[in-house]
C-alpha cells in the first residue's frame, strides 16, 4: 500500500489507542507521519521506531501548544485530530476543572488546530477529527460532559466544512462506538452497559476506525465534507 506516498500527515494524539492505529496506517502507506503525545512517552517513542514517524510532545490542552505544533509542521495535506478523553460520572459531583480540561482538549484543540491547519493547507487537504458516537446519542448516565463535547465537533465541522470548500478542503468527523483501547477496553465492565445495545455484541478494533479515516483522507472522499461518519457496531441504529 503506498497511496498516501508524498503526503504529509499530523495526527494530534498518536501515541495510542485509535490514534496509533491511525498512525500506523498512514506511514504504511508512505505518508510522512508526525504525531504528538501528552503522558505516553515510552508508548510513543516505540511507535515512532516501529513506524518511521516522528513524535512531538504536545499537551492538547494547552491551546497556544497545539497552534505552534501545527504552524511548525507546515503545509499539511492530513490533520486528524485524535486526543481526546473522558469525563464521566454524576455531574453534581464531577470536578468542573476536569470538565473544563475535557472541552480544553476535546473541543477548543481541535478548532484551533484546524483553522491553523488550513492556513496552509494545500487544495485536497483533509481536516479529520475523531468524535464519537455519544455526539449523537447519550445512552446512559454520566456521558453528559463527553457528550457535549463531541456534540460540539459536529458544529465545527458542518461550520468549517463551508469555510474551507472553497480552498478544496474537506472537514469530517469520525465517530465511533466502543472501539477496544486502553480507554474502552474490551475486558472492562462497559460492555454490559453498551452491548445489549449494539448490532454486532463487540468492541471495534482501532484498526477499523483508521481504515474509515484512511478513505476520507483520499481521493474516492474528495465530495465528502461537513459529514459525521459513525462506526459503531450499530450502537445508534
Ligand atoms: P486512549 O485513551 O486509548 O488514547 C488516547 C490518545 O490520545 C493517546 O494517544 C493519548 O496520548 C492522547 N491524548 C490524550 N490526552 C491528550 C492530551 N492532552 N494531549 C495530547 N494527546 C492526548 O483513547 P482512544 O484511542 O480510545 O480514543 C481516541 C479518540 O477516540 C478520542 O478522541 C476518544 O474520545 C475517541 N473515541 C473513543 C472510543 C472508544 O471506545 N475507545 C469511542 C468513541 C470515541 P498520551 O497517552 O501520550 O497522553
Amino acid at each position: 500500500m503506498a497511496g498516501f506516498q508524498g503526503r504529509s500527515v499530523l495526527v494530534l494524539g498518536g501515541s495510542r489507542g485509535i490514534g496509533a492505529a491511525i498512525v500506523r496506517r498512514f506511514a504504511a502507506e508512505g505518508a510522512a507521519v508526525a504525531f504528538t503525545y501528552a503522558g505516553s512517552q515510552a508508548a510513543a517513542e516505540q511507535l515512532a521506531a516501529e513506524t518511521g514517524a516522528t513524535a512531538a510532545l504536545t499537551d492538547s490542552a494547552d491551546r497556544d501548544a497545539v497552534i505552534a505544533r501545527v504552524r511548525d509542521s507546515g503545509a499539511l495535506d492530513v490533520l486528524v485530530v485524535n486526543a481526546g478523553v473522558v469525563v464521566y460520572g454524576d455531574p453534581l459531583e464531577l470536578d468542573p476543572d476536569a470538565v473544563d480540561r475535557l472541552i480544553r482538549i476535546n473541543v477548543a484543540a481541535p478548532y484551533h488546530a484546524a483553522v491553523e491547519a488550513a492556513r496552509r493547507m494545500p487544495e485536497g487537504g483533509r481536516i479529520i477529527v475523531i468524535g464519537s458516537v455519544n455526539g449523537d446519542r447519550s445512552a446512559f448516565p454520566g456521558i453528559a460532559a463527553y457528550a457535549m463535547s463531541k456534540s460540539a465537533l459536529q458544529g465545527m465541522a458542518r461550520g468549517l466544512a463551508r469555510d474551507f470548500a472553497p480552498r478544496g478542503i474537506t472537514v469530517n468527523v469520525v465517530q465511533p462506538g466502543p472501539i477496544d483501547t486502553d480507554m474502552n477496553p474490551a475486558a472492562g465492565g462497559f460492555k454490559d452497559l453498551v452491548y445489549p445495545a449494539m448490532a454486532f455484541k463487540r468492541h471495534g478494533r482501532p484498526e477499523e476506525v483508521a481504515g474509515m479515516v484512511a478513505w476520507l483522507a483520499g481521493p474516492e472522499a474528495g465530495f465528502v465534507t461537513g459529514a459525521m461518519h459513525t462506526i459503531d457496531g450499530g450502537f445508534a441504529a
